[in-house]
């Protein structure tokens, strides 16, 4: 995701700099030592459950959360998603539609009963297994009790039958804005980062959790429906409507789907390697944004030079409205306003580069809780940083000192960069704020071995998911030395370390 920053042309105002008082503690340098995924304590069997005697194991609920410590009932435990099939019967924009939900999965404990994330919506019918199964909702919660117990290592199918509100979305105070359904004109784009996804479908709603995906959409006629990954079937239905058939290629986390519908040009371009590229484009928008979608092939090259290879096997841009408040790293297909690809052109490769630099920082390597979002934006926003320094727009070293004298004001009302609170996720401290302590490891480390850890984070955790003490972990061992002191003070400390190498930069004293 990548909201306005400070040295850009921007559309809304700065991000406000408010926040309750700093945390820190033992608790969160506890937590960085142990980092990995959330499920590995969280969805453990509830007491009475005994884990290693399956053919006994007594039936338990399994846990509604995976236990992140910011979004505690986000995802859910006592089963791994194997894979996800979405059915939507698009009517009209802001009209409700019939949608279905198929879920794989594979019970990683006897389960009496398992959650489901889902918000809103009007619920129909679920099975189990094509048997009714009972289903209650508790807040976010979809409490779901087959008719008999799932046996530990049994692979079932839930269907979630249910009628869709497109107008449903959430706002939250930081660069976020508004997440969920984004109705247009004629249609709707997704923007469901963080935790939106349970608003357009019943998800296993954690950045950590990943699966394979379906998507069948009938759409009336005149209007085009995309989705992440490749259009496998486009088939004409009774009534004139169309329907239309998307296999993601690669497992995606939840919060980054996209589906969009609207009057759509498709355009197909090619990128290194001869890397299929296909944008999405209202049709008004086709001409006018031309000239900066062309340059996506020049910024798969740039990235590649220093990342390595694009880890999926197609890329493209969707381009939204250009009121949508954010662009948004969807996976496969990123989603950037139309206002960013019509102005100038260091605004529109500053999102372009942003977007597409996610793929391998936060779409490939997946976070392993929302504490990591340092390393996702972090990357992305030094990429950004790199690429537009080097093509026309604010110099790097630049706009760095200026974060960094406000890095201890960001560390106070943001939380430090591994740190964050809830709320003050989407801040500048895990944008600028977490581009800094890059640049200041690559001061510390040199320019070499600097580059060697970029590619091999991205490269050993290509397809997986990953935390900090992962990435600390890979940069000690590049570097040859323990680096933990390192981070701990640039990710957890109360107050920013100096900038190696930068003995003139200073922090502005603090306002509370
Ligand atoms: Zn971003």
């Amino acid at each position: 995701m990548n909201p306005p920053t400070a040295g850009f042309r921007t559309r809304r105002a700065a991000l406000a700099l408010t926040g309750a008082a700093g945390l820190t503690g033992a608790a969160v340098l506890a937590l960085a030592l142990t980092d990995g995924p959330p499920s590995a304590t969280a969805s453990r069997p509830a007491p009475g459950a005994s884990p290693r005697t399956s053919a006994a194991e007594r039936p338990s609920p399994g846990a509604p959360g995976l236990g992140d410590p910011l979004m505690p009932l986000d995802g859910n435990g006592g089963y791994t998603l194997r894979h996800c099939t979405l059915d939507f019967d698009w009517r009209a924009p802001g009209t409700p539609f019939p949608a279905t939900a198929t879920l794989k999965a594979t019970a990683t404990q006897a389960l009496s009963r398992f959650d489901l994330d889902f918000a809103g919506n009007t619920l129909h019918t679920v099975t189990v297994d094509g048997r009714p199964a009972k289903a209650v909702r508790d807040g976010d919660e979809l409490v779901v009790t087959p008719g008999r117990p799932l046996p530990r290592g049994r692979t079932f199918t839930v269907r979630v039958s249910y009628t869709a509100d497109p107008t449903q979305h959430r706002h939250r105070d930081d660069a976020i804005q508004d997440y969920g359904w984004m109705p247009t004109a004629d249609g709707t784009v997704l923007a469901l980062q963080p935790n939106g996804a349970r608003m357009v479908f019943p998800a296993d709603d954690h950045p950590s959790v990943r699966a394979p995906y379906t998507f069948h959409v009938t759409t009336p006629p005149g209007l085009t429906a995309v989705a992440n990954g490749r259009l496998v079937a486009r088939t004409s239905v009774p009534g004139g409507r169309t329907r239309w058939t998307y296999d993601s290629e690669q497992p995606l986390a939840a919060q980054l789907v996209q589906l969009a519908v609207g009057r759509f040009t498709l355009v197909d371009a090619a990128g290194p390697g001869g890397l299929p590229v296909r944008d999405v484009v209202p049709d008004a928008l086709v001409d006018g944004t031309a000239e900066y979608r062309a340059l996506t092939a020049d910024h798969l090259a740039w990235l590649e030079k220093r990342l390595g290879p694009y880890p999926f096997r197609r890329y493209g841009v969707l381009v939204g409205d250009p009121d949508l408040p954010v662009a948004l790293e969807t996976q496969s297909l990123s989603v950037v306003p139309g206002a960013d690809l019509l102005g100038d052109r260091v605004s529109a490769e500053r999102n372009l580069v942003h977007e597409l630099a996610h793929h391998w920082t936060g779409d490939s390597v997946a976070l392993a809780r929302w504490s990591d979002l340092w390393l996702s934006e972090g990357h992305a926003r030094y990429y950004e940083r790199l690429y537009t320094d080097e093509h026309g727009g604010p110099d790097m070293e630049d706009a760095l000192r200026d974060a960094y004298a406000q890095h201890d004001q960001w560390r106070h009302d943001d939380g430090a960069p591994a740190e964050p609170r809830a709320g003050t996720l989407f801040r500048q401290m895990r944008y600028d704020g977490s581009a800094l302590v890059l640049y200041a490891l690559r001061e510390e480390v040199g320019q070499a071995v600097f580059d060697r850890i970029e590619r091999s984070w991205v490269t050993t955790y290509r397809g997986r998911v990953a935390g900090t003490a992962d990435f600390v972990r890979l940069a000690s061992d590049l570097a040859g030395r323990d680096l933990a002191p390192f981070f701990r003070q640039w990710l957890y400390g109360a107050h920013t370390p100096p900038m190696p190498g930068r003995p003139d930069w200073r922090t502005a004293p603090v306002e509370e």
